[in-house]
C-alpha cells in the first residue's frame, strides 16, 4: 500500500503574498490530510456559510471532475472535494499501484474552481488498524460492473460513508459516468438514513465522445481511437431507439458489435433499468444502457439513458451522445 503521507504537497491555507491579490482564486489551496482536522474546517465552513457540498474522487482531476464542483457550488455556499484512491475498491490485480497521481496539480485546480478545501487522507488514516467492518452493497452490486470487480462496490461504498461521516455534507455530488455507482450511493443513503443529499450530474465528454476518466490516460493514440467505439455504440443505440427499436438484445448487439469492430474486448453491454439495475423486456426511454471493456489493458465504462433525459440526467448536459 503506498504510503501518500510521505509525498511532499501544499498543506494548509497560505499566508496571503502581495503577488496574489485578495480578490484572486488560490492558488494554493488548503489541503488537509488529517480526517479529525477535515471534520473540524467542514464544521466550520457549515457554521460560516450556513451549507457544504462534497465532491468525492480519486483524483488526477479533469473537466469531468471539476463539472462536479460547478454543480457542488450550486447546491451549497462551502465546497470541499476529497482526493483518496481507495484501495479497498481495487481488486488484487488491479491498477491501484499505476492509478495517477498529481496531488498539486489536483489542489490547484480544485481551488480554482471553488473548492474550499482538498481533503486528502492517507490510506493510513482512513484504515487505521485492520478494519473489519464494510457497508454490504446488496443485490444491485451482482450486476453490470460487479460481476467483473467482485467487492468493488463493497470497497466504494464503505469509504463514501466513511467520507461522509468525516465532512456531514448536506450534500454529495457524483458523476452519472460510475452509472452503477451513483445507483449504489443513493440507496445506501436511503437505507441507511445518511442525511447527505445526493445529486448526479452528468457525464462529461472529450470533443471525439470519448468520456472523460482519470484512466485515459492510459490510452496510446490507437487505443484512445478504439475507445472511441464505447460512445459510438451509445450513439448508435440511443438513435436506433429513437428510430423505433424496442428489442433491447438488438440494442445491445449493436453497442457491443460497435466496439468489437473497432477492437475493444467488451466486457458486457446492457440495456438495464436505472434502479434495480436489472436487465428489461422492452426498451423505455428512461432505460439506461451501459457498456464496460478493455482497450489494450484499460478498462473503460460508459452509459447512456436511452431516451436522453432519464431522472439521472440534467438539463444543459455538455457532449455527445447525452
Ligand atoms: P473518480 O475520481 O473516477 O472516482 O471519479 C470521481 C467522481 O467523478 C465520480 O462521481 C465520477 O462519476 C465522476 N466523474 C468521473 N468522470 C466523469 C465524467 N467524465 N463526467 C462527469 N463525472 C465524472
Amino acid at each position: 500500500m503506498t504510503d501518500e503521507a510521505a509525498r511532499p504537497i501544499a498543506v494548509d491555507r497560505p499566508e496571503p503574498g502581495p503577488e496574489r491579490p485578495a480578490a484572486a482564486p488560490p492558488s494554493r489551496p488548503r489541503v488537509i490530510r488529517d480526517p479529525d482536522e477535515a471534520r473540524d474546517a467542514a464544521r466550520t465552513l457549515r457554521r460560516e456559510r450556513g451549507s457544504l457540498a462534497l465532491v468525492p474522487t480519486m483524483g488526477f482531476l479533469h473537466e469531468g471532475h471539476l463539472s462536479l464542483l460547478d454543480r457542488a457550488r450550486e447546491q451549497a455556499s462551502a465546497v470541499a472535494i476529497s482526493i483518496f484512491v481507495n484501495p479497498t475498491q481495487f481488486g488484487p490485480d488491479e491498477d491501484y499501484e499505476a492509478y495517477p497521481r498529481d496531488l498539486e496539480r489536483d489542489a490547484r485546480l480544485a481551488a480554482e474552481r471553488g473548492a474550499d478545501f482538498v481533503f486528502a487522507p492517507t490510506a493510513a488514516a482512513m484504515y487505521p488498524g485492520s478494519p473489519t467492518i464494510t457497508v454490504d452493497p446488496g443485490r444491485l452490486a451482482d450486476r453490470l460492473c460487479g460481476l467483473g470487480r467482485p467487492g468493488h462496490f463493497r470497497g466504494v461504498l464503505t469509504v463514501v460513508l466513511k467520507l461522509l461521516h468525516v465532512l456531514e455534507p448536506d450534500v454529495a455530488v457524483f458523476g452519472r459516468k460510475d452509472f452503477q455507482q451513483s445507483v449504489l450511493v443513493r440507496r445506501m443513503i436511503r437505507e441507511l438514513d445518511v442525511p447527505t443529499r445526493i445529486e448526479t450530474a452528468p457525464i462529461v465528454r472529450e470533443p471525439g465522445g470519448l468520456a472523460m476518466s482519470s484512466r485515459n490516460t492510459y490510452l496510446s493514440p490507437s487505443e484512445r481511437r478504439v475507445a472511441l467505439s464505447l460512445s459510438r455504440g451509445l450513439r448508435l443505440v440511443r438513435e436506433r431507439f429513437a428510430a423505433g427499436e424496442r428489442d433491447p438484445s438488438a440494442l445491445v448487439s449493436l453497442a457491443r458489435a460497435t466496439m468489437e469492430t473497432a477492437g475493444a474486448v467488451v466486457e458486457y453491454a446492457e440495456v438495464v433499468d436505472p434502479r434495480e439495475l436489472a436487465g428489461v423486456e422492452e426498451a423505455s426511454a428512461e432505460a439506461v444502457c451501459a457498456v464496460a471493456a478493455r482497450v489494450g489493458s484499460t478498462r473503460l465504462i460508459d452509459n447512456t439513458p436511452l431516451g436522453g433525459n432519464s431522472s439521472l440526467d440534467a438539463p444543459g448536459r455538455p457532449g455527445a451522445p447525452e
